[in-house]
């Protein structure tokens, strides 16, 4: 059973962001395996801002795999690490065009096979191309469930994960995951969150930091 805390995070994020969503632009799975490995440690506005070149250059993993290292860079040079973001890219298209016919795979243990994909990217793939129920943790849902007293301040990643699992509804990840990432960006912040408008004080490990 969804324990009474739980339940008043859920609804206050329903209230909050009703229609919070991945804001990747992405037309199938191919671009947003791309655009997700491309996210980290930078903004899905930086990125969306590079793939529409990318991908006219690059319509799919074939294409990807086989392309110039340099026009890949040259693509994405507006982000941060982009020779290593190049390379995580190329080396992900040439996983999935060599070992899974140019398909984006659809379970964790062939996601996390492929070059740059890890446990965070693989679960944004399989709730986003696949609607399969996942729970992704990045620095915000991380910050949040912390905060939000859901997992504990030393808790890796993984534990966070696997605590969101034990406390959510299955039903409910994708859509929490989103709404959790939409607190994070535009209320949460990691520096001066606006506590002032915020649902959850009671409830909060930092709230006395801004009250
Ligand atoms: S009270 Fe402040 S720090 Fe706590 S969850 Fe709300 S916005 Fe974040």
């Amino acid at each position: 059973m969804i324990a009474k805390k739980t339940q008043q995070i859920l609804d206050g994020l329903d209230e909050l962001f009703p229609d919070a969503h991945c804001e990747l632009v992405h037309r199938n799975s191919y671009e947003m395996a791309v655009a997700v490995v491309l996210s980290a440690q930078t903004t899905d506005a930086s990125v969306n801002k590079v793939t529409p070149g990318l991908f006219e250059q690059f319509p799919d993993a074939a294409a990807l795999a086989s392309g110039d290292i340099r026009q890949i860079e040259h693509c994405i040079a507006s982000l941060g690490l982009y020779h290593n973001k190049a390379k995580a890219i190329q080396g992900m298209a040439q996983g999935i065009h060599e070992r899974f016919h140019d398909e984006v795979p659809d379970t964790m243990d062939d996601l996390v096979s492929l070059p740059g994909v890890g446990r965070k990217c693989a679960n944004v793939i399989l709730s986003e191309c696949y609607g399969i129920p996942s729970l992704a943790v990045d620095t915000h849902v991380d910050r949040i469930s912390k905060r939000l007293r859901l997992a504990d301040p030393d808790d890796t990643v993984y534990q966070v994960e696997q605590k969101l699992r034990k406390k959510i509804p299955e039903e409910r990840w994708i859509k929490t995951h989103h709404q959790m990432i939409f607190f994070g960006r535009y209320l949460c912040h990691a520096r001066n969150p606006e506590c002032a408008r915020c649902p959850f004080v009671s409830i909060c490990k930092e709230k006395n930091k801004n009250l």
